[in-house]
């Protein structure tokens, strides 16, 4: 057995881990990060050009969180030279209820927002048509993905971890203090290890011993397929958000502007799939429903001309995310197709979790699963 004396195992290199390792080595921790795949992989759920960033939250605990993160993703760019953010605002609409919520969450907390009528918005997006009433704050815009993954490994890299990717954690057993993490090529001793592992959570925790052990809600794992259009204007695109409920029906939509086109998806529509045998095919009538959806209510892009991505989604039953501890494990997953805005203020609340410092807030515990968060 191969000795290797380190103060954190990370298991996944997703935006999660990659933020986890990051911030956890800030704090001063040995770190090894371990991921299974090849760099820049697309197997999970934190590839490709674009995610959208907002702080527009029903809650302020979310709210705040999305808030803490900016100035993290900031720093990011700071320590590696890499743009990651780019803030372009970011429009809610659809559901009177659910816009309004939002811009009161907005405005007890401070955070500059507007409402606007649809005439306003449709003359200042010109490339978009708007349902009912529109909500729209500055502080917001769009992530990078593959760019941000790609930093926050670089940054890693700078604070000292060790980032193994090809190299998939087996099993982890628990040792009287610490754990071992086993991989194909050696077993390595670690005081705490963190599972950032998105979709393969329940089966790498399935062959974990150890005590006490982590009890987790549900997990459901689902294909989604966002799908980018070629723009036909030279329109600003904000990100969006579509809530169902006036003129649009399902689980919504949401969109923003990205390098390759205007990305548009609907939220959490997939089919659940295991994340080793899933197709990666696109479901036509999926396809259908974003062509329609952006003849409707694009008239900025071009709504023949779909491409088609596939993604993971791994949802917990209240969409609210599962960031904490026991004993020597601390566990972040369940991001339920809107974490990645989160990532660096995750990472830094699991480092906080690990040094024993703070206690995970209540939303995020094992146990604790309430209304759903959209
Ligand atoms: C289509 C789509 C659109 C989205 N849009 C947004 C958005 O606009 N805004 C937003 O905030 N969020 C968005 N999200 C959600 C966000 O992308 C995810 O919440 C986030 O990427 C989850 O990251 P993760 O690190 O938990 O998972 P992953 O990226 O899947 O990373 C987990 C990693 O762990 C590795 N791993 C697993 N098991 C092992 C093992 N045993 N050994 C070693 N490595 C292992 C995997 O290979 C994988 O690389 C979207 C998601 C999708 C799919």
């Amino acid at each position: 057995m191969t000795e290797y004396p380190v103060d954190v195992a990370v298991v996944g290199g997703g935006v999660i881990g990659s933020a986890a390792a990051w911030r956890l080595a800030a704090r001063g921790r040995s770190v090894v990060q371990l991921e299974q795949f090849e760099p820049d992989h697309r197997r999970g759920a934190s590839h490709g050009t674009s995610r959208i960033y907002r702080q527009a939250y029903d809650d302020d605990f979310h709210t705040l969180l999305a808030g803490r993160a900016l100035p993290l993703w900031r720093s990011l760019e700071e320590v590696t030279g890499t743009s990651v953010l780019t803030l372009t605002g970011a429009v809610d609409h659809g559901r009177p209820e659910t816009v309004l919520t939002r811009a009161s969450t907005l405005g007890a907390l401070g955070i500059d927002h507007e409402v606007l009528d649809v005439p306003a918005a449709e003359s200042r997006w010109p490339g978009m048509r708007f349902d009912t009433t529109v909500l729209h704050h500055p502080a917001a815009g769009r992530l990078h993905a593959d760019r941000a993954v790609w930093a926050l490994q670089d940054a890693a890299r700078r604070a000292g971890v060790e980032i193994r990717h090809r190299t998939p954690v087996r099993e982890i057993h628990g040792l009287a203090s610490g754990v071992e993490v086993v991989t194909d090529v050696d077993v390595i001793r670690a005081r705490h290890v963190v599972l950032a592992a998105g979709a393969w959570t329940r089966p790498l925790l399935a062959n974990t011993t150890v005590r006490p052990a982590p009890v987790l809600p549900s997990l459901r794992t689902t294909q989604e397929q966002p799908a980018h259009f070629a723009p036909v204007t030279d329109a600003d695109w904000p990100s969006f958000v579509h809530h169902p409920g006036a003129e649009l029906d399902g689980e919504g939509v949401y969109g923003l502007g990205s390098e390759t086109g205007v990305k548009v998806g609907e939220h959490g529509t997939g089919p659940v799939v295991h994340p080793d045998t899933r197709d990666h095919r696109p479901d036509p009538d999926g396809v259908q429903r974003l062509v329609d959806y952006a003849a409707t209510w694009l008239p900025g892009v071009d709504a023949a001309s779909a491409v088609p991505d596939s993604c993971l989604y791994t949802s917990t039953p209240d969409s609210r995310f599962v960031v904490d501890r026991a004993g020597d494990v601390t566990v972040a997953a369940g991001f339920s197709g809107h974490g990645f805005k989160f990532a660096p203020a995750v990472g830094e609340l699991v480092a906080g979790l690990v040094a024993g410092d703070v206690r995970a807030p209540v939303p995020f515990r094992f146990g604790v699963r309430r209304p759903v968060v959209a």
